[in-house]
């Protein structure tokens, strides 16, 4: 028994070692990765569940990395947001996404709103209002066009503080969308007095191997208190007719997922917009 325990140990050791050296590798190229734009945009289309309309996309960052290729932001964001370099990767994605829609208004296009994705970190930062005002005074952009999606779990750390940070943002006519809500046991309390638009449904409500026949009846009760509150709901992560026909039925107003596209390059997205403006 004492020689098993010690072989498990010892593979135990190595995963972790092997964690920990990945993640030393990621820290020492980070800074390099983002001088030489190994970081760049994805765009993934959010739709009006009642009539199929392009509403909006979400900007997701994405590294190709010059040896290990296209890595997963679940294996490098989590990371980042321990040694604290999200908040410069966030920046850096703001900016491209302020590009991406100040060139659609120079081409003339109906923009539509994109939502970036805004960490606990970020929001933690005193001066969180100023840079995001200077970026779309920048960019000459209505603050309405860029959409700030915080992970519901942010809220319940500091609520004062972030109460009082997301209002001003949200007074400067930024769009503000709590995240993956649902998973972050923010008591409806709290909830009535964020500072919100919209809110963002965690996927595990709607995917067919997590969501529990319990789970339209939370759904129903979500929609209701959306709606009493003035909030939209969108839902992400839908991937069958299924889901879709379910949200819709409970009244969902946006949904995104692999179902209608997964992300895309911004020029792919660009194509197909146009070609929906075109029908
Ligand atoms: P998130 O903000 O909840 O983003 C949604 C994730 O779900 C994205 O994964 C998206 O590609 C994926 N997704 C969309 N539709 C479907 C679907 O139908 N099925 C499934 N299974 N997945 C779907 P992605 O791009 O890998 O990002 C993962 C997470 O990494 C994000 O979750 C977000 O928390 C974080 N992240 C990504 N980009 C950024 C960023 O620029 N800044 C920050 N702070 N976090 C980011
Ligand atoms: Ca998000
Ligand atoms: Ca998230
Ligand atoms: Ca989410």
């Amino acid at each position: 028994i004492k020689g098993q325990y010690a072989k498990h140990f010892a593979v135990y050791d190595d995963n972790l070692r092997n964690k920990l050296l990945r993640e030393q590798a990621i820290t020492d190229s980070m800074e390099k990765a983002l001088a030489e734009k190994q970081f760049f945009i994805y765009l993934q289309p959010k739709y009006t569940i009642q009539d199929d309309r392009l509403a909006g996309a979400e900007s997701l960052v994405r590294w190709n990395h010059p040896e290990w290729g296209f890595m997963s932001p679940a294996e490098f964001i989590p990371l980042f947001e321990k040694n604290g370099f999200i908040t410069r990767l966030d920046q850096f994605v703001w900016v491209e996404t302020c590009k991406v829609l100040r060139r659609w208004l120079d081409q003339g296009y109906q923009p539509i709103p994109i939502s970036v994705n805004v960490s606990r970190a970020d929001v933690y930062q005193a001066d969180l209002a100023d840079i995001l005002l200077r970026l779309i005074q920048k960019y000459s952009l209505p603050p309405s066009l860029l959409h700030l999606e915080i992970t519901e779990s942010a809220y319940t750390e500091n609520p004062e503080q972030i109460i009082h940070t997301v209002g001003n943002l949200r007074e400067l006519g930024f769009i503000i969308e709590m995240d993956d809500f649902g998973t972050g046991y923010s008591s409806l309390n709290m909830l009535n007095k964020m500072p919100l638009d919209v809110l963002k449904l965690d996927m595990k409500f709607i995917q067919s191997e997590t969501a529990k026949p319990i789970d339209q009846g939370i759904l129903r009760f979500i929609m209701g208190l959306a709606r009493w509150m003035n909030l939209s709901v969108v839902a992400e992560g839908v991937e069958t007719r299924e889901q879709l026909e379910r949200l819709r039925d409970i009244g969902c107003d946006y949904v995104q997922g692999y179902y209608f596209s997964k992300p895309m390059p911004c020029r792919e997205f660009e194509i197909l917009a146009q070609s929906l403006e075109s029908q």
